[in-house]
């Protein structure tokens, strides 16, 4: 059985043909970064327009790669939540409108669940629980994935995604948009003892994760930096990459000691392209006794392929035609309540 797989959820546009069979049909990813470059991030307004343009004419591509039309294809999933409500809108009524023509089921998906099954698209072997480190754009969170649709939020950021934080630290580098690759590349050309930055909530009894502190210590090494100390921009990528390390280490080896048995420890979303991270969170699962799992790296950024197989791992589900774009969608709504008391 096959899933068509839309995602438009921030900027990138994307479709893909996954099969239960765990087979990626086809694949395409339209990115906005040339578009969104001039303003240093992404503009809800411009991603939208985009998303609009591109879509239909992606997925008749999609399907023309894998030689197939609507009719052969099982269910359509689409990214429903959370992200920018404009291209959320856009693909999930592209989704609504194939599903009414195909009679097909309409599916629709948390781009966050997305993510976090992710890594079972190209491991066959990752059963539940596991533990999933959660780092992306707009998120930074430890789950314990207990099956599909079940998920208990262990730990989240109090302030800054870890995403994001590559990205100021990348802007304030001059690297440009987006930040994460660029920062990882010059972070191979600088020594990580050089500049001294904090590690907010290392050692700390709470589980949360917190970057804004070292967000702001990179701005202040960067000033230091101009007015004459002793390093370049390549120390600092190192010193911060290093930072974010060992803060990620050291919660998520906090996790691990809490959250009872799990088959492995597993990574997954944006950030989860960034080797130095996948090389320390190995080292940590190894001394754990316990698997490293990580997706491809082009499956970590944004893509259809894990909205089409979070679909395939929901086949039998139909949602109705009215289900709405949401903006915010937590995984763990009770995490959340808790969350809106005031972690
Ligand atoms: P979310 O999934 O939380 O809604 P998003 O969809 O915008 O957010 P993703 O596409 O999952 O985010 O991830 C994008 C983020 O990943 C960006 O912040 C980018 O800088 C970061 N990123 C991408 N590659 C790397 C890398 N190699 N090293 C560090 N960060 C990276
Ligand atoms: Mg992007
Ligand atoms: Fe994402």
């Amino acid at each position: 059985r096959t899933v068509l797989g839309i995602e438009s959820s921030c900027d990138e546009t994307a479709a893909a043909l996954v099969t239960d069979g765990r087979v990626i049909l086809a694949q395409r990813i339209a990115s906005q970064d040339e578009a969104h470059r001039p303003y240093g991030g992404v503009v809800p307004e411009i991603a939208a327009r985009a998303h609009a343009e591109r879509l239909t004419p992606l997925i008749e591509a999609t399907l023309s790669d894998a030689g197939m039309t609507l009719a052969d294809v099982d269910a359509i999933a689409a990214t429903a939540g959370p992200g920018l409500i404009g291209g959320v809108m856009v693909g999930l009524v592209t989704a609504k409108a194939l599903a009414m023509a195909s009679e097909k089921p309409l599916i629709a998906i948390n781009h966050l669940e997305g993510h976090a099954l992710s890594p079972r698209l190209g491991d066959a072997s990752l059963t539940f629980p596991y533990l999933l480190l959660l780092v992306s754009g707009g998120h930074c969170q430890l789950l314990l994935v207990e099956g599909v649709g079940a998920y208990r939020r262990l730990a989240t950021t109090i302030d800054d995604a870890l995403g994001e934080a590559f990205d100021k630290t990348a802007k304030l580098l001059g690297l440009g948009y987006p930040g994460g690759p660029a920062v990882e590349r010059l972070a191979r050309e600088g020594d990580a003892r050089k500049v001294a930055l904090p590690r907010p909530l290392v050692g700390s009894k709470e589980p949360h994760f917190s970057f804004a502190g070292l967000k702001s210590a990179v701005m202040r090494a960067k000033q230091a930096m101009a007015a004459g100390a002793d390093y370049t921009d390549a120390d600092i990528a190192a010193s911060f990459q290093r930072a974010a390390i060992d803060c990620l280490a050291d919660r998520t080896r906090g996790a691990l000691l809490s959250a009872g048995p799990v088959t492995a420890l597993v990574v997954a979303g944006g950030v989860a392209a960034n080797e130095a991270i996948r090389t320390a969170l190995e080292a940590l699962a190894a001394a754990h006794g316990l698997p490293f799992v990580a997706p491809p790296l082009r499956l970590c950024t944004d893509n259809a392929a894990m909205i089409a197989w979070a679909g395939v791992e929901r086949l039998g589900q139909s949602d109705p035609l009215d289900t709405p774009a949401r903006p915010r969608w937590p995984l763990d709504p009770q995490a959340e309540a808790v969350r809106g008391a005031g972690v």
